[in-house]
């Protein structure tokens, strides 16, 4: 059965079972601080599990993207090494929000398994968890155990622990006991040869898990213990590849149809064979398997940046050069290249690979080719390290900065070391990264208390599109520390006017008063799980009362200045450049705003003209604010909004309209585009290959932009003695400035050339040697001229000339190299002794050296000492 085929046959399967098939949500995650990536199937419905939101159907099925790559769960050192760990996969999915519970997930699970894809059921094992007696005290999960006996023998039943039977998405959340489904594919003499019984969860890459029913019920709180979530959910994830593996019968994820099409293009590409040399096969599945994860985060809208999960991105990515340059031999980009087949294998399912390809193609090519440079240097660099070394050991702090200054990685770095007989001192170097991890980590931790409930199973609900202030209640509170911003306090209302961050637009700030006149600060809202969250640098006393809550109205409405300019820019972009315009990120701010988009050259001075007077003619054009609070997705897409990639969107949607733009948006507007009064684009520049980015200002902000511009400009007038032609008068002076310094270098060339034929005549033989000792007036570079010019020739000269600029003393001396050598004269030593006498040192070569220093009384007594020298 083709991969496809599998995929539509789990989903048409559960939506027989009355399960409504959603589609993945993206996988980098916005709004949950404890989660950068969607690493399980149930992480985009967590806000259903805690009670926050509520699903269109109790029963969704799905294929969900997952990344398993950083926090608890994280497998990329695995990812090449063995056959089913990737970091990019898929997971099929069915769920049951209050809904069915154990009998029936077990029930499908097997009917899905053994009816619909046949899989024989002797080669299956299933597990349940055995309870635990530590601190969470937890009974054996009876219950499902009862219930797989129907379908499976008991000898096939096994008894699994916390570490494998108790599932847990992070630190915190929801979780509950599971039961999971293994194969044993191994052939029939292996079989023979060892149980699979023994072989279940014991990392053998053909006696694999591939299903993991969770009977999701507990919710683990931040202290560490667990409490009884609200209602009993089903959480299922089955890996996608798995069971392709099981179904398509092959040894390895890598053979199946998932990934042979690019195996066998990277063979094509360099020349490789697949199946040959374990390392180059290794490489091989590394390359595959990035390539899909890469591009998938930014189809998703993550670029590979240097910070959060943009830098994860960017390393995943890097490793898979890394291979391709240390196993494949490949030097220049060649992993966008796959791209294209990975579009065509995956497009259908995921159209967002297909609408983004040559973005993703034209990312990954920059990337590729900017660490190949990094590798390049890194390697310089490393040649110089051994070609300076004193032993054959390197300290482990050059191959830390190495990495750490240069990208350059560690283990390339010992790899090369290795193959040139060398070795560093790795202790060393791992002492300087924990160090650093250190430092980095205490930075960014964040502590966070349970909550304290004040009231129970409040609704919250969000007034801010219509009112800025209200009457609230606490709903419940609690404290988070973090070393960047110390201790704050996060408080939930039951309703509020405060918008939170999201949607690219800043959270509002603002101030709740207590009964009795104490204002509290709210200094940014945000949103959690749904929950909309407002921060605090103290905690109320009395927090059982009503406040009066006051959002800033100047901020806000700034903010929405902004925020609908930006709508009519990217109007104005796709209307000037073109439909493949697409949003790849914005920030709406008071002060200004920020639109990334795709497009593949800097904009011309008219193009950037014409977008601003697009949105300027519509502010002019006075059009009204027609905002449609909800909306079905169909209607309005439909109706020609635009949804993006990377974002995740409910079944009902709001759409703003101004004019012919329409977005689906959940941020805030101006009433009407008048209000905008003016819209500037202050900078427009490159994020990353095909990606370019607009920074511009709205209404006060413009007001100020171009007050600070003409005051420069009469500030610059004024200088120009009030010239009619304030430019045309800048420019005579800068053409009159470049004549002026023409002609004092050639005056100056002049003068030395006079000095120099007035101090031939000066010198004097002593000695038996040319000798002169002067103060000159001439620059260093001058002086240097001057005595090369006099010694030309010369096979037995000695010359000392000072001079004093600015304050500072310069000595310079001339030996011929034929002195040097007869004598032992140094120059380099004459100036560092001489020096002493103007609080200087230098050095420089045995017949030409100099010294400066600070102190200019000392020149007459330098030249007269430096007689002694020939004396
Ligand atoms: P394993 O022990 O094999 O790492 P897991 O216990 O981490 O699996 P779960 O967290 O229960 O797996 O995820 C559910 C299913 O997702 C697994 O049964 C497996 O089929 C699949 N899966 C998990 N991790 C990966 C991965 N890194 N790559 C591919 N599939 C995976
Ligand atoms: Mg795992």
């Amino acid at each position: 059965m083709k991969s496809q085929d599998i995929r539509s046959k789990f989903l048409s399967f559960f939506e027989e079972k009355k399960h409504s098939i959603v589609p993945s949500a993206p996988m980098v995650l916005k709004d949950d601080p404890t989660l950068m990536f969607v690493n399980s199937g149930m992480a985009p419905f967590k806000e259903y599990f805690l009670g926050n939101a509520e699903p269109k159907n109790t029963r969704l099925t799905d294929s969900q993207k997952c990344l398993r790559v950083s926090g608890k769960h994280n497998d990329l050192e695995e990812v090449g090494y063995d056959t089913y760990h990737h970091t990019l996969f898929e997971m099929l999915g069915n769920w049951s929000f209050g809904d069915y519970f154990k009998k029936e997930a077990i029930a499908w699970a097997w009917e899905l398994l053994v009816d619909v894809y046949k899989i024989d059921k002797d080669i299956l094992y299933v597990t349940v968890f055995e309870g635990s007696d530590d601190d969470d005290n937890l009974e054996m999960d009876t219950e499902a155990y009862d219930i797989w006996k129907q379908y499976i023998s008991e000898d096939r039943i096994l008894k699994g622990n916390k570490k494998d039977n108790f599932w847990e998405m992070g630190e915190q959340g929801p979780c509950g006991p599971c039961s999971e489904i293994h194969v044993d594919i191994r052939s029939a003499e292996e079989k023979a040869k060892v149980d699979g019984k023994s072989l279940v969860n014991m990392d053998h890459p053909q006696v694999v898990e591939i299903w993991n029913l969770v009977f999701m019920q507990y919710n683990r709180k931040a202290n560490g213990t667990l409490e009884n979530l609200p209602n009993k959910h089903i959480d299922t994830g089955m890996g996608f590849e798995r069971l392709c593996m099981v179904l398509q019968n092959v040894q390895s994820n890598y053979d199946t149809d998932v990934f042979t099409p690019l195996i066998r293009e990277i063979e094509t590409i360099t020349d490789k064979d697949y199946g040959k040399e374990e390392k180059v096969d290794v490489a091989i599945r590394v390359i595959s398997d990035h390539v899909r994860a890469v591009a998938f985060s930014i189809a998703d809208g993550q670029l590979p940046s240097n910070t959060g999960a943009g830098y994860v991105i960017r390393r995943i990515l890097r490793r898979a050069v890394r291979y391709g340059f240390t196993f494949l031999d490949k030097k220049e980009p060649f992993i966008y290249r796959l791209v294209d087949v990975l579009s065509k294998k995956m497009g259908d399912a995921f159209p967002e690979i297909k609408a983004q390809k040559q973005l993703i193609e034209n990312v990954i090519k920059e990337e590729e080719a900017s660490f190949l440079r990094t590798l390049d240097q890194g390697l310089a660099i490393l040649d110089r390290i051994v070609a300076n070394a004193t032993d054959k050991q390197v300290s482990g702090s050059k191959v830390f900065e190495l990495k750490d200054t240069y990208g350059f990685p560690e283990d390339l770095t010992d790899l090369i070391l290795r193959e040139k007989g060398f070795s560093y001192n790795k202790g060393e170097f791992n002492k300087r990264l924990k160090e650093q991890q250190g430092r980095g980590r205490e930075a960014s931790e964040l502590k966070s208390d349970d909550w304290t409930v004040l009231i129970e199973d409040e609704e919250q609900e969000f007034i801010g599109y219509d009112q800025l202030e209200a009457k609230v209640k606490i709903t419940k509170y609690r404290k988070v520390v973090s070393k960047k911003d110390g201790e704050l306090y996060q408080l939930v209302f039951n309703l509020t006017p405060f918008y939170a961050e999201g949607g690219g637009q800043v959270g509002d700030k603002g101030y709740i008063a207590s009964s009795n006149g104490n204002v509290f600060y709210i200094v940014d809202t945000k949103k959690e799980n749904n929950v909309i969250i407002h921060i605090t640098k103290e905690l109320p006393g009395d927090v059982n009362q009503v406040f009066d809550a006051t959002v800033d109205a100047k901020q806000r409405y700034r903010t929405e200045c902004n925020h609908t300019a930006t709508h009519l820019l990217h109007q104005a972009l796709r209307e000037v450049l073109g439909d493949h315009v697409e949003q790849k990120g914005s920030a709406v701010h008071s002060k200004y705003l920020r639109f990334d988009f795709s497009h593949f050259s800097k904009l011309t001075v008219e193009e950037l003209r014409d977008v601003e007077n697009f949105v300027n003619a519509r502010i002019d054009g006075k059009l009204p604010l027609q905002e449609n609070r909800n909306v079905s997705m169909d209607k309005a897409l439909e109706e020609g909004a635009m949804a993006l990639f990377g974002e995740k969107y409910g079944d009902a949607v709001r759409t703003i309209r101004f004019g012919q733009s329409i977005e689906l948006c959940g941020g805030t507007h101006v009433k009407n585009t008048a209000d905008i009064w003016h819209f500037k684009i202050v900078s427009e520049g490159a994020v990353a290959a095909g990606v370019r980015r607009i920074e511009a200002i709205t209404n006060d902000a413009v007001k100020d932009f171009y007050f600070e511009n003409n005051r420069a400009y009469f500030e610059m007038k004024d200088l120009l003695n009030n010239a009619k032609e304030p430019v045309k008068a800048l420019q005579n002076l800068q053409s009159e400035n470049t004549e002026l310094k023409k002609q004092i270098e050639s005056l100056l060339k002049d003068k030395a050339k006079n000095i120099i034929s007035d101090l031939k005549n000066e010198i004097s033989e002593v000695n038996g040697i040319q000798f002169l000792a002067k103060k000159i007036d001439l620059d260093a570079a001058g002086i240097k001229d001057a005595c090369f010019n006099l010694g030309q020739n010369q096979t037995n000269i000695f010359l000392l000339f000072a001079t004093e600029q600015n304050g500072k003393a310069l000595l310079s001396c001339y030996i011929s190299k034929e002195l040097v050598a007869e004598k032992g004269l140094n120059a380099g030593t004459v100036v560092r002794e001489l020096g002493k006498h103007i609080q200087g040192g230098g050095g420089g070569q045995p017949f030409f050296a100099t010294a400066g220093g600070k102190n200019p009384g000392g020149i007459e007594l330098a030249l007269k000492e430096s007689e002694n020298y020939i004396k």
